[in-house]
């Protein structure tokens, strides 16, 4: 496509100048594979940007939204609605721990986040705790670009040089290879020494001062880092402890990546409010959503006046008709072809094997699998600190593969849809790059 003029769009979360010198443009893509303009074919064990959980190109998807185009393509959120949005809020809440059966539907991730954040704000307003405006948060967390989001990331480069809300701490992150390297789904070890902390910040804060927690059930854009045996658990006792809402960041975890549709109904947990995006709809048209337990907006609902809205808060395209058709198709194909639980059956099991098979590639410490997530991370030697990852990573390009590199931390999180044979062809194609990069193999 030397057509194209790369000169006019400021990709997110590029190096513009180094892009323009090596263009990676995609042009197609198909089931598990996107396909590079010159033609060549790329296994997406990413789901893109772990999001295209059904696969690339499904056509029920496709047809919904044509057809929802033409009917009704868009009208108000506020102060109207439309039948998909109310259809799709029904049946996704189907999916969740009983108790949540509210949804607030936002356009990204990013979005649901600072919406469950101001949700999370007018709730403890409404019940006479405006004292409690502080959060919790975790090392390593990803928690989208809003100011709100970003004032609790736990990933350094992504808050350094912006001025973020004060009011937050944080608990330790969730690695620790020493302790937990080629751990099988929950690691053993961490939970009270990484929990410890919780007590510190209540005492030192006040938990009259605290609003929230919020955290990954599975540290995603971290490095995919599983927590600890009885974790979630433990956070939600100290949660309710210290009368404080526990909210789960599963924009990556939703939509059957650990198997089951939410980590919240995994790993037996239910928070107050869970945040969604990517795969809601199987990436396709953007949307997100808060989806909360009824209690929250019922104290919300009694505070506020009968004759206003009770939270003055909302996007133009929230609960877009497109958007929710695509959904409601695509909730079809994940109930239809059994997608929620395929990382807790054989398929994931088989995923696992393959994963932990890779344990005799140099320079391999850690191996680490939850459903259908994995990450290999590699020891950089010689190497500065966080540049054999990309290494890897534009190997694996090379070699027809799209993995993600967290630093020297390999991680992917394939299309549920993935079939055995190409989990086969994943394998040697990574173990193919790393060989490559290492200079051990051919
Ligand atoms: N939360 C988590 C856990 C995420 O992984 C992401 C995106 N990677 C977000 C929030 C932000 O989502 P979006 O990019 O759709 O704004």
């Amino acid at each position: 496509m030397s057509d194209l003029n790369l000169e006019h769009w400021w990709q997110p979360f590029t190096n513009v100048r180094a892009f323009r010198e090596q263009p990676r443009i995609f042009s197609r893509a198909a089931g598990s594979f996107l396909y590079r303009d010159d033609g060549q074919d790329v296994l997406d064990i990413t789901a893109g940007l772990w999001c295209c959980n059904l696969g690339h190109g499904r056509r029920e998807i496709a047809d919904a939204v044509q057809q929802q185009l033409m009917e009704l393509d868009y009208a108000p959120p506020f102060q109207f609605g439309t039948a998909p949005a109310f259809r799709f809020a029904e049946r996704l809440v189907k999916h969740c721990p009983d108790g949540i059966g509210r949804v607030f539907f936002t356009n990204s991730g990013s979005e649901a986040v600072d919406t469950a954040l101001k949700i999370a704000y007018s709730y403890q307003h409404a019940r006479g705790k405006a004292e409690k405006r502080r959060f919790i948060s975790r090392q390593q967390g990803y928690h989208g670009v809003n100011v709100g989001g970003t004032s609790l990331q736990g990933l350094p480069n992504n808050r350094q040089g912006f001025p973020v809300l004060a009011e937050v701490d944080f608990l330790p992150g969730l690695l620790d290879i020493e302790r937990n390297a080629f751990s099988r789904g929950c690691p053993k070890f961490g939970t009270q020494e990484m929990l410890k902390s919780f007590e510190e910040i209540v005492a030192v804060r006040g938990a009259d001062k605290i609003c929230a927690v919020i955290i990954e059930p599975i540290s995603g854009a971290g490095g995919m880092l599983p927590p600890p045996i009885d974790y979630l658990k433990t956070i939600r006792e100290l949660c309710d402890k210290h009368d404080i809402l526990l909210i789960f960041d599963e924009v990556i975890t939703g939509f059957g990546r650990t198997g089951s549709a939410f980590a919240a109904n995994e790993f037996g947990v239910t928070p107050d409010m869970i945040t969604a995006a990517k795969a809601i709809n199987g990436g396709t048209v953007p949307m997100g959503a808060v989806l909360l337990k009824d209690s929250i907006q019922q104290v919300i609902f009694d505070h506020a006046s009968t004759s206003a809205p009770e939270f003055f808060h909302g996007n133009t395209y929230a609960g877009s008709p497109v958007a929710a058709a695509a959904g409601l198709a695509a909730l079809d194909i994940y109930e239809s072809e059994q997608l929620f639980t395929c990382g807790s059956g054989a398929k994931g099991q088989y995923w696992a094997d393959t994963l932990h098979a890779m344990s005799d590639l140099p320079q391999v410490i850690d191996i680490r699998n939850y459903g259908l997530l994995g990450a290999v991370s590699f020891d950089h030697a010689e190497l500065p600190e966080k540049t054999l990852g990309p290494k890897i990573h534009q190997r694996c390009l090379d070699n027809g593969l799209l993995c993600r590199a967290v630093g020297d931390h390999m991680v992917m999180s394939p299309p549920l849809s993935i079939t055995e044979q190409e989990i086969d062809l994943f394998a040697e194609r990574f173990r193919r790059s790393v060989k490559q990069v290492l200079a051990t193999g051919p």
